[in-house]
């Protein structure tokens, strides 16, 4: 049997988009800020699913290929930081209702499947910044970015030589 694998389902970014933010953010955030993830690395976590097995992930993958959704455009103009878990983040002032909804969904699935999920509300969110301690100042507003979102993915995080790598193991397109 292998072994499970750290599974979480999210939204690419555009890499025109993901190099921009990386700009934009080294202008705005002060090098001890926190910890910059990497371009690469940003993306959109729709459901965390945590260790699972081959079995496991079949079906979550079946699930998913049953969710009939709508695409959406998803416009980032909001920032903020959580202290609680030290992260800086991207998101939207008003996150679209298809993003809420696809969300809804594979956090219904997984839960359903036994994967735990936490009771907060989802907040969608871009992680910017990690290990980010004390209360940093927060770019003025007027940033935007906005960007059709036609698919969403199952992604596996790998810790390897201090660095977490995600790659995408399927892809599922929205309805057009
Ligand atoms: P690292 O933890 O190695 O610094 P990371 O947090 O990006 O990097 P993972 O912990 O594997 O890597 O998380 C993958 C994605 O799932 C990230 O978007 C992360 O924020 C999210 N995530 C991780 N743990 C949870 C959790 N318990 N609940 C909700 N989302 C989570
Ligand atoms: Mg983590």
């Amino acid at each position: 049997m292998s072994e499970p694998k750290r599974l979480f389902f999210a939204l690419e970014l555009p890499a025109d988009i993901q190099q921009q933010i990386i700009l934009w953010r080294a202008q705005h955030f002060l090098a001890d800020a926190g910890r910059p993830i990497a371009a690469a690395n940003l993306h959109l976590t729709l459901a965390f699913l945590g260790a699972i097995s081959t079995e496991k992930q079949r079906a979550l993958e079946s699930l998913a290929g049953r969710i009939r959704q709508p695409g959406f455009t998803l416009t980032l103009d909001d920032a903020g930081q959580w202290l609680r878990s030290r992260v800086v983040w991207l998101g939207s002032r008003q996150p679209p209702r298809g993003l809420l909804q696809l969300a809804d969904m594979l956090r219904a699935q997984a839960s359903r499947s036994g994967c735990y999920q936490s009771p907060q509300p989802f907040h969608p969110h871009i992680t910017l910044l990690r290990d980010a301690s004390h209360a940093v100042p927060l770019p003025p507003p007027g940033f935007h970015w906005s960007f059709p979102v036609t698919a969403f993915s199952l992604y596996e995080s790998h810790f390897s030589q201090g660095r977490t790598r995600y790659s995408e193991l399927k892809r599922w397109t929205l309805q057009t």
